[in-house]
């Protein structure tokens, strides 16, 4: 069946071709950070530097989410 087959692929390149384009449009309009920190219990004040660069938890939340993020990754068991 060349017809189902064409369809599957051209359903596929959609996909890509949209998952691209999305991907380009986060990457070029640039998110800005907050002024304070995003977790509610905590509220801490963002450096503006930080700021800049989309940053949206304190320097301590940050560390935290950065261990977090560390420990769920796959693939870096012993
Ligand atoms: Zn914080």
């Amino acid at each position: 069946m060349p017809d189902a087959m064409d369809a599957v692929q051209a359903d596929v390149d959609a996909r890509i071709a949209d998952a691209l384009k999305r991907h380009q449009a986060t990457a070029t309009t640039r998110r800005p950070g907050l002024p304070a920190c995003e977790q509610l219990d905590c509220g801490e004040p963002i450096e503006e530097a930080r700021q800049r660069l989309g940053a949206r938890l304190c320097t301590d939340c940050q560390r935290e989410e950065d261990i977090r993020a560390h420990q769920y990754a796959p693939g870096r068991g012993r």
